[in-house]
C-alpha cells in the first residue's frame, strides 16, 4: 500500500516585513495542511525596503509555535519554486475588494501556466483588515510604535534599525 502524499502548500509573498496579518494567514493554512512554506519573494524588479536575509529571518523568529511551517527564499517563477519543493497549492490572503482583482488574474494567469498547482485564498479576519507591509513601513519609517500590527521580532529589530538610525 502506497503512503498517503504529504500535502504542501507554499505562501508566497513580499513579506516586506511580515505583519500580524500575514502570520494569522500562515496559522490557519497550516491546520489545512501537512506542510507549509512562507515563500520570500527575492524581488529584482520590485524594490525592497527589507534584505531578504532580514525578511526570512524576522519570519522564522515568528513562526517558532507552528511546527508544520517553514521559511525560504526564491527568485523566479512561484509555480515553479512550488514544483521544486513537491507543493500543490499556493496560499494567498485577501483583505478587500481591492486585492481580490489583482489575485484573481495572478491565480488565473498561474492556473494557465501551471494547471497542477492550485490557489487556496484566505479571507482576513476584519482586525487585521487594514494591515499592510506598506502601512507598517511608513510608520516605522516616523518611529511610530507599531506593535499592534507585527509581531515581536519586527518591533524588536525596527527598534534596533533606528537606534542606528537606518530607517
Ligand atoms: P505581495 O507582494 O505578493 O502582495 P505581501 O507580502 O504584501 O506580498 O502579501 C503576501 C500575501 O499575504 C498576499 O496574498 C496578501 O494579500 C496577503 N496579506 C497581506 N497582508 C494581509 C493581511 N493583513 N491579512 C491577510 N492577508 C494579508
Amino acid at each position: 500500500m502506497s503512503e498517503k502524499e504529504e500535502k504542501i502548500a507554499i505562501y508566497p509573498g513580499s513579506f516586506d516585513p511580515v505583519t500580524k496579518g500575514h502570520i494569522d494567514i500562515l496559522e490557519r493554512a497550516s491546520k489545512m495542511f501537512d506542510k507549509v512554506i512562507i515563500a520570500v519573494l527575492k524581488n529584482s524588479s520590485k524594490k525592497s525596503f527589507l534584505p531578504v536575509k532580514d525578511r526570512v529571518e524576522l519570519i522564522k523568529q515568528s513562526i517558532k509555535d507552528i511546527k508544520n511551517a517553514e521559511v525560504a527564499f526564491f527568485e523566479g517563477l512561484t509555480v515553479e519554486y512550488a514544483r521544486k519543493t513537491g507543493a500543490k497549492f499556493l496560499i494567498r490572503g485577501l483583505r478587500a475588494v481591492s486585492d481580490f482583482e489583482y489575485e484573481m488574474q495572478l491565480s488565473q494567469a498561474n492556473m494557465s501556466i501551471a494547471p497542477d498547482i492550485g490557489t487556496v485564498f484566505l479571507i482576513t479576519k476584519p482586525k487585521y483588515n487594514f494591515i499592510s507591509s506598506g502601512i507598517v513601513k511608513e510608520l516605522a519609517s516616523y518611529g511610530e510604535d507599531v506593535s499592534k500590527f507585527v509581531p515581536e521580532s519586527v518591533v524588536e529589530y525596527f527598534k534596533k534599525q533606528n537606534k542606528k538610525g537606518t530607517i
